[in-house]
């Protein structure tokens, strides 16, 4: 079976082929970054409009990379939610409206499960169950991953993302839009013991995050070495002092999510460790991880490292991996168009056994 998939969740129009076997056929990809980037930040009403630009011209070149045709296709899945509204609905109705032209089966995939999902196409890729740290832009969570649809959170961040700390961060030290890659990529070349930032939550008996207050930390900081009483929108720091900063204000970052992967493993028990979402593309967050994992006898899974970041592909792969266990999706023939803007991920639990 091959299921046609399609993410619009946020700022990157993506969409894939893939096959119950959860083989990638064909994928394309389209980033708003540069759209954005004068804004400092995703403009949903600029996403929305972009969103229908882009489908149809990227589900083209996914099909003619796949070297198939829409007559192919034995379902459509889409991201159904979580995700900014206008750009939600732009991918559900372009989805909702083929399926219905072809009279296929539409298969609404939750975001975060396409990406809790997407280590499983690593080479070795890990058998359930699994612990898993999700870490984008949006969410911080801990999971223990169960089997496919069956997962439960363990712990969650108390305010803002790892991303969105990475993103908010860089944007106040002055690092260009998007944030999260160039604070990272500084940090290379900064000292990361020069500021002892605070690790928040290292010593909770839960699993819970907290980042704000780093991200205030980092800004007290930059202040100071800036010579500022106040906060300004352009602080004067030295490329040391801000190398300084990034690498520094990653070391806590890494610690804390390091710390809590290793208490969450020891608690579910299992051996496999998976980590997904864009901060999974952090290399310090994944040698660190490797490093006590390893020395705990736990094997760590990434996705590769192009789909850690919004993508078709994880979507495809979800909604195929749904069909392979439960063939009974193909019957579906609703397309009432619906859209969860803000849906916990454990509804994907419920729609899983409930869809069928
Ligand atoms: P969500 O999936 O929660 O709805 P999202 O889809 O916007 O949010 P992703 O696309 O998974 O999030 O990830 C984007 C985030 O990943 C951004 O916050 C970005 O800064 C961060 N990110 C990407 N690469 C890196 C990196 N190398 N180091 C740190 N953060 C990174
Ligand atoms: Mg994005
Ligand atoms: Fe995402």
């Amino acid at each position: 079976r091959v299921v046609l998939g399609f993410e619009s969740s946020c700022d990157e129009t993506g969409v894939a082929i893939c096959n119950t076997h959860g083989e990638i056929l064909g994928q394309a990809l389209h980033s708003q970054i540069r759209m954005h980037k004068d804004y400092g930040g995703v403009v949903p009403e600029l996403a929305s409009r972009d969103h229908i630009r882009r489908l149809e011209p990227l589900m083209k070149e996914a099909l003619a990379q796949a070297g198939l045709e829409l007559k192919d296709m034995d379902a459509i899945a889409v991201t159904a939610g979580p995700g900014l509204p206008g750009a939600l609905m732009a991918g559900s109705a372009f989805a909702c409206s083929l399926a219905f032209g072809l009279q296929l089966p539409v298969i609404p995939v939750h975001h975060l499960e396409g990406h809790l999902l997407s280590p499983l196409l690593a080479d070795p890729a890990p058998a359930f169950p699994f612990t898993a740290l999700l870490v984008s832009g949006g969410h911080s969570q801990l999971m223990a991953v169960n089997e496919l649809g069956s997962y439960e959170l363990l712990g969650e961040t108390l305010d803002d993302a790892a991303g969105e700390a990475f993103d908010k961060t860089a944007k106040m030290i002055g690092l260009p839009y998007p944030g999260g890659p160039a604070l990272a990529k500084l940090a290379e070349v900064g000292d990361g013991q020069r500021f002892a930032f605070p690790r928040p939550m290292l010593h909770s008996k839960n699993l819970d995050f907290s980042f704000s207050g780093l991200k205030t930390a980092v800004l007290t900081t930059a202040m100071k070495l800036a010579g500022l009483d106040q906060p300004t929108e352009t602080m004067q720091l030295t490329d040391t002092d801000k190398a300084d900063l990034c690498a520094s204000f990653q070391n806590a970052v890494v610690e804390v999510l390091v710390k809590k992967c290793m208490s969450a493993a020891a608690q579910t028990g299992h051996k496999r460790l998976v980590v997904a979402g864009g901060v999974g593309a952090n290399i310090a967050l994944r040698q660190a991880l490797q490093t006590q994992a390893s020395k705990a006898g736990i094997a760590v899974y990434f996705p590769p490292l192009s789909l850690c970041t919004d993508n078709g592909v994880m979507i495809a792969f979800a909604a195929a991996l749904r069909l392979a266990k439960q063939p009974e999706l193909l019957n579906n023939r609703s397309y009432s168009m619906t859209t969860h803007p803000r849906w916990p991920l454990t509804a994907a639990n419920q729609n899983h056994t409930t869809n069928g």
